[in-house]
């Protein structure tokens, strides 16, 4: 590479990583108005394309003191989980589980495929973990005690009650078309009444709503109450509580199965909705080029550019335009490599290089980059790059290493990508609080959080604080409010919401 393509390369890089800078001079605040806005809209309606604000049947909180085992069920954008939980009672748990990867062909089957092969993984588990229950199921069926359990599933649900909820739509690259309008948790009660499990389905979640119940369990002492949780795994989501009388869509019937008593419920917001007419949220041309690649161009268009499904995949996009134009990838060894699949994909019997291959770049390649770079801007190595694990994850990705001027110019757009994208998950955050009141009636408050991204994208948290800072909650608000990680979410979730389905919270 001659001095005069490096420059180019980096120029280049800077081009791009500026189409991913978000407007000054007020304009998270706006866009957080505007996040306002659009919720209110659909705590009122059942609008297809807006934010769906949807009710889900949960209106206590856990304290921390419940007690009690139970199987919970975990179905993300990537794995499916099946754990065995006990609740201690001393805010602690402990969790037995098995999660595997949910395959390409599962995801794209029909419903059959799909609820058979979550029996399969059921009854998988029990054979490692417990043994005996299902030996008991098999000889002694009716002096079984039954074992609640709870479904953590983190798709749009049209719920009814805490247990009945159709399909609205797949997201997160799922399609088994004819599961949609469909009750997945009966569906899935069936399958496993047919194989003579005493397994009982008692309350299907989402993974947000789960965030929400877990850390308000988990929290350490000290910290106030938990009004939000927030997901950023995947995809993006968040669950706060809202007063019943601000959820005008709720018909009579459905009111009928809130718990007696309550005036509040758990809305899962599926904020990865927000503005899919992209009022306020950023266009680039590369949000357009994967846009039209997702099976659902058009929608979850917030999502599109904050989760981890997406975030890899930018980069990727980019990485295929930059080596078109001749400026990256040039290297004699790197263009033997991209004509054989790269070592990460290769035993998916895939035939092209991972670089070719859409979706096939984890977040964790513009994470690694971001946080061994000079652009992260808490990172003092001395303007000296360290890619050593930016390196090595491109080689698994690739099937090559780049050298050290593509990886700083690759680490100055990855920087940009994941900069926009912790600004503006702060958005519906901001959003929350503000729209709740709650600092107006705590001193403290405290969100939860989960996923990957959140978890281990370098200072993902500390810019989502830094973006909450330029809203209305200034840095006086935001001092007030703390974010935990709510440890195995899905899999607490679960279990702490079979107990609120017995009326037990
Ligand atoms: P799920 O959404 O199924 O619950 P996760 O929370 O683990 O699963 O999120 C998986 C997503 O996180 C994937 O889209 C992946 O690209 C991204 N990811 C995995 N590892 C990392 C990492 N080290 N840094 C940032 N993102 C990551
Ligand atoms: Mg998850």
């Amino acid at each position: 590479m001659t001095q005069q393509d490096q420059n180019q390369l980096m120029e280049t890089a800077k081009t791009i990583a500026d189409q991913f800078k978000l407007p000054e001079n007020g304009y998270l605040q706006k866009t957080v108005e505007e996040y306002v806005k659009q919720s209110l809209h659909g705590l009122a309606h059942q609008d297809p394309v807006g934010i769906p604000m949807l009710p889900s049947f949960v209106s206590s909180m856990p304290t921390g003191k419940e007690k009690g085992t139970f199987l919970a069920l975990d179905l993300g954008g990537t794995n499916f989980r099946v754990c065995l939980v006990k609740l201690l009672g001393n805010s602690k748990h402990t969790i037995d589980q098995i999660k595997e990867a949910v395959n390409p062909e599962i995801m794209a089957s029909d419903m059959k495929t799909f609820i058979s092969h979550l029996g399969d993984r059921i009854v998988s588990f029990l054979e490692i973990y417990y043994q005996s229950f299902l030996e008991q199921c098999a000889h002694d069926p009716e002096s079984t005690p039954e074992l609640k359990a709870g479904f953590t599933f983190s798709f749009p649900l049209h719920q009814t009650a805490v247990n009945r909820g159709t399909l609205i739509r797949w997201t997160k690259g799922y399609s088994i078309n004819d599961a949609v309008g469909k009750d997945i948790l009966q569906a899935l009660q069936q399958e496993l009444d047919s194989r003579g499990l005493r397994l009982h389905l008692t309350a299907v979640i989402n993974d947000t709503v789960g965030t929400l119940l877990t850390r308000s369990y988990s929290k350490p002492v000290g910290c106030g109450p938990t009004i939000i949780g927030c997901i950023f795994g995947t995809g993006t989501n968040g669950a706060y509580s809202e007063p019943l009388a601000n959820i005008t869509k709720l018909g009579a019937e459905e009111l009928a199965h809130v718990a007696p008593g309550k005036d509040s419920m758990v809305i899962n917001t599926e904020w990865g909705a927000f503005d899919n007419a992209l009022k306020v949220i950023p266009n680039c041309k590369y949000d357009k080029l994967l846009d039209a690649n997702t099976p659902n161009p058009g929608f979850h268009m917030f999502e599109k550019r904050v989760s981890g499904m997406f975030l890899g995949e930018l980069l990727r996009i980019i990485m295929v335009e930059l080596h078109d134009a001749g400026l990256l990838f040039t290297t004699n060894e790197a263009l033997e490599a991209l004509k054989y699949p790269s070592p990460a994909h290769a035993k998916d019997g895939k035939t092209q290089n991972a670089l070719r291959v859409p979706w096939s770049m984890n977040t964790a390649v513009p994470a690694t980059l971001d946080g061994e770079s000079n652009n992260n801007n808490n990172n003092n190595n001395n303007n000296n790059d360290d890619f050593t694990h930016s390196r090595k994850i491109m080689y698994e990705h690739l099937g090559f290493e780049p050298n050290q001027d593509e990886l700083a110019a690759l680490s100055v757009i990855a920087c940009a990508i994941g900069k926009r994208a912790a600004y503006l998950s702060a958005v519906p955050l901001a959003g929350a609080v503000l729209h709740s009141r709650a600092l107006e009636r705590f001193d403290t408050i405290d969100v939860g959080a989960d996923g990957s991204v959140i978890e281990h994208y370098p200072r993902f948290q500390e810019m989502i604080f830094e973006a909450l800072e330029q809203t209305e909650l200034g840095s006086k608000g935001v001092a007030r409010i703390t974010m935990g990680i709510a440890k195995d979410g899905s899999g607490v979730g679960a279990a702490l919401c079979a107990l609120e389905a017995e009326g037990c919270l």
